[in-house]
Formats: structure tokens, sequence, C-alpha cells
């Protein structure tokens, strides 16, 4: 039985996972003033859930965490987390000694989700893919001969921030421009979705009529309502999502692409677009890569946080 802990920018989970299933589980909103009473709080809901569930804490396996933002996992920090202001956080040690159990694990969640695709999912026995996220940013996690690739500064992977627009570039939260997430996260297809709104009069009316919501999954559903507009911000969405991937194809040569996130949800309608691209900027042997949804669907980090005990400890033996 093992305990996870997935805390998201806004909700964090914790609860009991055994052999990939969720035996318990509970969601509550993340509170960013102070990293010490929100990891308190999650240790709290963990003991109860165990209680409930008639464990404790010290008896678990093992206990994984997924955190949001940069993570160095071998000295069990949290660098950054952009979201909530947190810098140089200690969590491992402190869910250690708090949860009394010594066999804790921390990682950043793209990297947390890509384990629990290895471990549970579509990845399984795979030595190389990619594992993507299309949220409110983009994210992205690498294995590379069965090992996480974390980057000699934490932050391998981030393909999010490779360019992909260079005739109008939008301006990115990493203070650069032109990047995928600027492009193509869920937080600017809801712009562009907004502004072609705002100018479209017939599309406004058709949104109020249907009730959709002003956002990337609004402009889903009115794209699959036979509107042209919402159908191109999605198809352009699709072709800079294909040139950031193919950046990294042609870099890591993957056997599989792993796509998550709410955007990832709308893989169907992206992949024409996204694999147009790849045809054209991929060289021919990798080109062929498949691309899927991922198996852990909306919990993905959850799961994946309660694979990384296991993770550590094949790591330890099999390397
Ligand atoms: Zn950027």
């Amino acid at each position: 039985m093992i305990g996870s802990i997935d805390i998201g920018g806004t909700k964090t989970l914790v609860g009991l996972v055994d052999r990939g299933r969720i035996v318990i589980h509970e969601r509550f909103a993340t509170v960013t003033e102070s990293w010490q009473e929100h990891f308190e709080q999650a240790s709290l809901r963990l003991e109860k859930l165990c209680e409930r569930a008639g464990w404790q804490t010290d008896s678990l396996d093992g206990i994984g965490v997924s955190l949001p933002g940069m993570v160095n996992e071998s000295r069990g920090v949290l660098l950054l987390a952009p979201y909530a202001g947190w810098k140089n956080v200690p969590a491992r040690d402190f869910f250690r000694r708090r949860l009394k159990n010594t066999n804790v694990f921390v990682e950043n969640d793209v990297n947390a989700c890509a384990v629990g695709e290895w471990t549970l999912g579509h990845a399984k026995g795979m030595q190389d893919f990619l594992w993507v996220t299309v949220s409110t940013g983009v994210g992205g996690a690498v294995m590379a001969n069965g090992r996480l690739v974390h980057g000699a500064a934490q932050v391998a992977g981030e393909i999010g921030h490779v360019k992909v627009e260079f005739a109008a570039p939008r301006p990115c939260t990493c203070g650069q421009e032109g990047c995928l997430e600027a492009h193509a996260s869920g937080t600017a297809i809801s712009r562009e979705f907004t502004q072609y709104i705002e100018k479209t009069p017939e599309a406004a009316q058709r949104c109020a009529a249907l009730q959709l919501p002003i956002d990337a999954r609004g402009c889903r559903m009115l794209a699959d309502d036979g509107d042209a507009g919402a159908a191109r911000i999605l198809g352009d969405a699709a072709r800079w999502l294909g040139r950031g991937l193919s950046a990294a194809l042609n870099l890591l040569n993957p056997e599989a692409v792993f796509i998550g996130g709410g955007v990832g949800q709308s893989l169907d309608v992206l992949l024409p677009g996204i694999r147009e691209v790849i045809a054209q900027e991929v060289v021919t042997p990798a080109r062929s890569v498949p691309i899927l949804y991922t198996k852990l669907g909306y919990n993905a980090a959850f799961l994946g946080a309660a694979c990384l005990p296991e993770y550590e400890r094949r790591k330890q033996h099999d390397f």
C-alpha cells in the first residue's frame, strides 16, 4: 500500500494506492501562502485517510509526492514552484519526518506522470519515451534508457519553452517569447478563443445558446458544433504542438509520445495538425512515432506519485 500526495498549482490530492488502484483519496485546494501549513494539511489528511483504511503512515510501503515545479529529486528539494512562489522547500525531509516513513520520494509532477505511464500505463516495458502535458501550461518529461532525464539544472524536458513561432511570437510566462506554452497551452487557446468570441457575434450567440464556457474546452465544443473559427484556433495550436514535438523527436527519437492534461483530451482533434508538421520537420526514421493520450487520465500525477517508491527501488537495483 502506497501513500500518494499530488500537490498541484490549485488543487492537492492525497490518498492511498494499491498496485495502481486508488483505494481512497481526497481533493482540497492548494493554499500557497505557506508551504509548511499546506504540507501539514496534506499530512493530516493522509493520516486520517490511512486511519479510515486501517493503516498508519509509518506502515505504508512508501509515499510518493508530486510537486508543481522544479525538483531536485536526489536531494528531495522543491527548488521553485512558480505558481505558489515556493523556493528551496525541503519537501522529502518534511514528509519523511512528519509521516514517520523513510520511504518518501518526491518528483516534479510531469516526471511523476511519466513514471506512472511507465509503471501502469501504455509505456510499460519502454525505454525511451516522452510525456507531455498540455494544460494551463505545457510541460514535458523525458524517459531515456529507462530513466528520467533531469538535466544539469533540473529543467530537462521543458518542451513548453521550445520556440515555435518566430513571425508573430507571443510573450511567455518565462520572460521570453514564441514558446510552445505561449501559443498552444490551455491558457493560450482560451485567450485566442475569448478574442474570437468578442469580435464574432454569431459565434458568441452560438456559445450562449449552447451554454459553452469561454475557454479551451468551450473552443473544442464550438469546433465540434461546426464553427470554422474555433476549429482554426485548434488547428493553429495543433501545428505549434507539432513544431515543439518535432524538435523533441529529432533530438530524442522516442518510442512513443504520451499526451496528458486538459487540452490533451482533445488529442483526437489536434492529431492531424500535429502529424502534418511532424511529416515536414522530423527525419524519416523518427517520424512514425505513436502519439497517444495517457492511460492514466485525469489523475495521472496522483497515480504517478504512487509509483515513485517502486521506481526508486528498481533504479537502485537495476543500475
Ligand atoms: Zn517560455
